[in-house]
């Protein structure tokens, strides 16, 4: 008998667990996020699911059905951001396999193969791309140039995965993401479930500010060329221009060269997140903090090099895939909302693959923080959802 949802739950809550914050921090690679790959392995295994992997690390575990039908696949990811909560991803995994318990339970044989996926470094928390896996298994980026991302200690991924090849996705004809809300979209509307409609186009964009290190004592103050205050004119310039237009603009991580209290510092990188409901939004946006960060470098005797990390252009989920998952519920339709997220759905959607998502409610919107949180009641009608949806997907 396989572990319910609470048990499944129960089993992944200790796994990458910081102690001091209570947060995650599970990798792609790491210990802690492997020990989940086999605690996934392991619930595929007493589900009677075969196991099939590709070359990059993403994994899928089916239900096989005799049928020429396209498959339908569901799941999400294991990968945490830095001191993440433990709902953004795993939610979607152990929901998937819960859903398939509960199809069991109801009797129901599906008409053609059901799998539940798990795609790697969804969060780009190592590796500083976000949907890796799904990247890679769509073939939205080639090897070549994954294999030489590096993570903040300089091991590419080349090193830790051996690449190749990846045929998951070649029988899939529709792929479901349950994932959970990552605002309070649901909560103001007083609804457990959601569907998504569309996913804002976003990018992460790296500001490197040149100045000249110098003594913080003995350098007077209309003698320096500090790029931290450029970063700093240019964080604020970003809150601005993202506020004016009801955007999203955030300067989240930064390193600093030398890195010292008693140092003007000599370098500067931000990395810029950036998101619109529009691509032309987005590269108006974009362009407005950087021709300010310009400006600002005349001041300050610095310098500026701008580089797109990476843009991911709006989604626009398959509007009658939407429809027919959120119609004809008890308690009426279910919403379709838009995300201001990225996820593996968009990069399957982008491909060309029928995608749909289902968003369970998150109480107070908080995510990508150890506060992220979902009720129990909520997770189990989140299962009841997926399955019915699965249900209706592989009649
Ligand atoms: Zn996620």
């Amino acid at each position: 008998m396989p572990d319910d949802f609470e048990r499944m739950w129960g089993d992944l809550a200790p796994v990458g667990r910081s102690a001091s914050s209570g947060g995650y921090f599970r990798q792609p690679f790491t210990s802690p996020e492997r020990e989940l790959h086999a605690w996934f392995g392991e619930q595929c295994t007493a589900r009677g699911l075969r196991i099939e992997s590709d070359d990059f690390g993403n994994v899928v575990g089916w239900w096989d059905i005799r049928s020429d039908d396209p498959a339908v696949l569901t799941g999400s990811h294991l990968d945490s951001v830095l001191d993440g909560g433990a709902y953004d991803g795993p939610l979607g995994v152990v929901s998937a396999l819960a859903a398939i318990d509960l199809m069991r339970a109801r009797g129901v044989v599906p008409s053609r193969s059901l799998g539940v996926s798990v795609f790697v470094e969804e969060e780009g928390s190592r590796f500083g791309l976000a949907c890796l896996g799904s990247r890679l298994a769509a073939g939205a980026i080639s090897w070549d140039v994954a294999r030489s991302l590096t993570d903040r200690d300089g091991v590419a991924l080349g090193d830790v995965v051996a690449g190749g090849t990846s045929s998951l996705l070649a029988g899939v004809g529709t792929f479901v993401e349950l994932h959970v809300e990552q605002g309070r979209d649901l909560v103001d509307r007083g609804t457990a479930i959601g569907v998504a409609s569309e996913i804002w186009p976003h990018g992460r964009y790296r500001f490197d500010f040149t100045g000249a290190a110098n003594h913080a004592g003995t350098t007077r103050m209309e003698d320096r060329a500090d790029p931290m205050l450029t970063y700093a004119l240019t964080v604020l310039a970003a809150n601005e221009q993202a506020r004016l237009a009801g955007h999203r603009a955030t300067f989240g991580r930064v390193s600093v060269e030398p890195n010292g209290t008693n140092a003007v510092p000599s370098k500067v990188t931000g990395w810029l997140d950036a998101r619109c409901a529009t691509d032309a939004g987005l590269a108006e946006l974009v362009a407005a903090i950087e021709r300010q960060a310009a400006e600002r470098t005349e001041v300050d005797g610095t310098s500026l090099r701008l580089t797109a990390e990476s843009v991911s252009g709006s989604v626009a989920f398959d509007p009658a895939l939407a429809a027919a998952v959120a119609a004809d519920h008890e308690g009426g339709d279910w919403p379709i909302i838009a995300t201001q997220a990225g996820h593996d759905a968009g990069i399957l959607s982008a491909a060309g693959i029928p995608t749909a998502m289902l968003f369970v409610r998150n109480p107070t919107g908080i995510s990508h923080s150890p506060d992220e949180h979902a009720s129990i009641a909520d997770c189990l009608v989140g299962v009841s959802a997926l399955a019915d949806t699965l249900e209706r997907l592989t009649r």
